[in-house]
């Protein structure tokens, strides 16, 4: 038992030089632990001798340990842009650069400087999307699965919302339009078929109850073939003869015209407000190409119910949101897609991108690695089952080995037909130092 008297003390522990410059009051905590459990082992026999310079390496590791950080940088080489898992949209560092400023003051959040009285925190995104997308209002909340909710609960509590039963679509992450919709207290009313909803479908199922009609957009699949959906145009319609709110969840939306005609099925938000809906809504991460939020625009008479709905409050966006928002909106209106980097990747030419492989393949060597054609996908529950090309360095060797290779040193690739894929649709320029240093590394 003469050993337990050896444990060193906490107090004189925490003042050993291998843990200068590093927080004592962490240090003691890990101290105490480390002593706690090497008094157990010794009271259970399990050891006999002490190593003091053990003991002050293993605090020391775990120290370095708990500060290992959690959220880090990936080189998303999937060719996905939107990559749901790796965060979606990124946001370039000249708009991070000018948010920066807000987020880190004080700021008019909520101060109406000219007045020198309480302000309004939306009011500082609505005036520019107002802009941007013409409408009569926009409010913005938390992201569009809570834009869902709020106007689901604020038109359509105990009251019915028309949905076509090929919209009834689950989005990932366990968001189901019909249990979204059952939680907001409003009262789904499924019509059509699977495959087919028509103009009369939803004309049938209008009755006293009926608050207003909903269109989804079907995000991550299409339904092809003996299909038809009821264009906008038509429910708006049924919605202004019924005095119903007429309400499309976009999922996303774009700005731009798509490259590779991937607008075809899929209008932007332009051609979508022409047809004047009472409330659409969308993702600022998804096409948008901005930060996590849901941005609700129409009609300014139901934005200021939905502004008065106390669920607001839940909600409500940061500072942090609002300003890098208001950054992405004026590079719109400057048509300065180039610090949207959502859109900038989405636009490199198949011939830009195959030059930036080639120049990687000449600094790897031509036996270790090919230049290929290929197909990628948008992502994010966006442009369902859009294929668009894409070229990507496919490098030699075991494809499982080699993702798993790669995925250890930050780099995420994706596996083809049994080949290992750089895919540079969705790399920025700044990593191809990074991504040559491991492919050396790796197929030395
Ligand atoms: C993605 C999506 C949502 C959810 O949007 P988040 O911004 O991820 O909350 C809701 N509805 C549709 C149709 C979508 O595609």
């Amino acid at each position: 038992m003469n050993i337990l008297r050896k444990l060193p003390k906490i107090d004189k522990l925490v003042l050993n030089p291998v843990f200068s410059g590093l927080n004592s009051t962490r240090i003691a905590e890990i101290a105490k632990e480390k002593i706690d459990q090497l008094r157990q082992s010794i009271l259970n026999s399990e050891i006999t001798e002490l190593n003091t310079d053990k003991i002050l390496n293993d605090i020391k590791y775990s120290y370095e340990k708990l500060f290992e950080p959690s959220l880090k940088p990936l080189i998303n080489a999937t060719g996905v842009i939107l990559h749901t898992n790796m965060g979606r949209s990124l946001i370039s560092e000249s708009l991070l650069g000018e948010a920066s400023k807000v987020i880190t003051n004080y700021s008019n959040l909520e101060y109406n400087q000219e007045k020198g009285c309480r302000g309004e925190r939306y009011e500082h995104v609505s005036g520019h999307l107002k802009n941007l997308l013409h409408v009569e209002d926009v409010l913005v909340v938390n992201n569009n699965a809570s834009a869902v909710f709020l106007i689901l609960n604020t038109f359509s509590k105990n009251r019915e919302a028309i949905v076509s039963r090929g919209e009834l679509v689950e989005i990932g992450g366990s968001f189901r339009i019909p249990e979204v919709m059952s939680q907001s207290g409003a009262i789904l009313k499924e019509i059509g078929a699977t495959n087919k909803t028509k103009k009369a479908d939803y004309e049938n199922a209008i009755c006293e109850n009926t608050a207003m009609l909903m269109k989804v957009h079907q995000s991550n699949f299409s339904i092809e073939g003996f299909s038809e959906d009821t264009p906008y145009k038509n429910i708006k319609e049924l919605c202004e003869e019924n005095n119903l709110i007429d309400y499309y969840d976009l999922g996303s939306g774009y700005i731009p015209e798509l490259p590779y005609n991937l607008g075809n099925n899929e209008p932007s938000l332009k051609t979508i407000l022409k047809d004047k809906p009472s409330l659409i809504s969308f993702s600022g991460d998804k096409l948008f190409g901005s930060v996590q939020a849901g941005i609700i625009a129409g009609k300014k008479e139901l934005i200021d119910k939905l502004k008065k709905n106390q669920l607001l409050r839940m909600l409500r966006v940061d500072k942090i949101t609002l300003s890098i928002l208001e950054e992405t909106i004026k590079a719109y209106l400057k048509e300065d897609y180039k610090s949207i980097p959502t859109l900038w990747l989405l636009f490199q030419s198949e011939e830009s991108l195959f030059q930036r492989a080639t120049k990687m393949q000449k600094v790897i060597g031509d036996s270790k690695c090919k230049v290929i054609k290929t197909k990628t996908v948008m992502g994010g529950g966006t442009l369902p089952n859009r294929e668009f090309p894409t070229i990507a360095l496919h490098v030699e060797g075991k494809a499982s080995e080699l993702e798993r290779k790669f995925r250890k040193n930050n780099i995420i690739g994706r596996i083809e037909n049994d080949m290992f894929l750089i895919d540079f649709r969705s790399i920025l320029p700044e990593f191809e130092d990074q991504i040559v240093d491991t492919i050396k590394e790796t197929i030395k």
